[in-house]
């Protein structure tokens, strides 16, 4: 499909200097930071950035240090081969695909010292992935550096990790808008992630119903059911039924601050299920 009316045939570049300099000459650069093995919720992201900036950079780069798992490391799913395809299709201009190397050449370790910032990572996958934020927030700064990008392009389907992104472009200084695009679901309802490839067929079967139960707190919470903490221990009950399903957590959050929500505050209803062990997370 072509679909882009710049001419430029996407290239995919694995080294920063080269890429710096394919970009030097443009200033409406659309960014999506990615770990890979895509699927249409990456794409959505991507096809977005093509339609309000000149040129489109995805990144698929499976960054080591917010694995606060060596094994989930380990067998992420990689392909960058189809994943340069179907980019390619969206009308990408660049794929950015480093080595470690190339990302941290001087191998620090980043630890998150802001204190507007910590709060909002100490909480859900912060606090059941210790230093996973501290990783997203090390390896997106520097994407940012190198890249440095008009608009970058992230999924409500990570929501702690793009509240956590907004606070840190923030106390960053940085001139790049966040854009917040929507969850993308199959057609029952499991959110999209490269994850769900490492499912069995019986545990994918199943997956769904972390969305149902999601779906029927927030009715609830619609109807005027404020009882946040029995609506969540009653969805718990239901997934926790399945033998292949175990809840980490559901919370009821503030949307914005992301801890306990004050009377007629918008929420969020996040959870993280081990299906099997395959970690996924959801939200609405
Ligand atoms: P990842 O490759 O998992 O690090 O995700 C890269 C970007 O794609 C992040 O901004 C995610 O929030 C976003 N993303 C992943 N899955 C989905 C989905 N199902 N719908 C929308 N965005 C998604």
């Amino acid at each position: 499909m072509k679909i882009k009316n710049n001419n430029l045939i996407m290239r995919i570049i694995e080294r920063v200097d080269q890429l710096q300099e394919c970009l030097a000459q443009y200033n409406n650069v659309g960014f999506v930071p990615t770990m890979g093995a895509l699927h249409n919720g990456h794409l959505e992201l991507a096809k977005q950035a093509r339609k309000e900036c000149e040129i489109v950079v995805v990144s698929v780069f499976v960054n080591p240090t917010q694995f606060n798992d060596k094994r989930d490391l380990e067998r992420y799913p990689r392909t960058l081969d189809a994943d340069a395809k179907l980019l390619e299709s969206v009308g990408v201009d660049f794929v950015f695909a480093p080595t470690v190397e190339q990302i941290y050449p001087d191998e620090q370790k980043y630890v998150i010292e802001d204190e507007s910032i910590l709060p909002l990572t100490a909480v859900m996958e912060g606090a059941h992935r210790p230093g996973h934020f501290d990783g997203v927030v090390q390896v997106v700064g520097r994407l940012f550096d190198i890249v440095n990008p008009h608009k970058a392009y992230f999924g409500l389907k990570d929501y702690q990790q793009l509240a956590i992104i907004r606070k840190m472009v923030e106390v960053q200084n940085r001139s790049v808008e966040i854009v917040p695009c929507d969850i993308v679901r199959a057609e029952d309802g499991l959110a999209l992630s490269s994850r769900n490839s490492l499912l069995t067929l019986q545990q994918r079967a199943v997956a769904p119903l972390i969305y149902r139960e999601l779906i029927q707190i927030r009715e609830k919470i619609d109807a005027g059911n404020h009882d946040y903490s029995k609506l969540v221990r009653d969805a718990i009950l239901q997934i926790n039924k399945n033998e292949y399903l175990c809840v980490q957590y559901i919370e009821v959050v503030d949307a914005v601050s992301l801890q306990e929500p004050a009377e007629n505050k918008t929420v969020r209803v996040c959870a993280a299920v081990m299906c099997g062990d395959v970690r996924l997370i959801d939200n609405v």
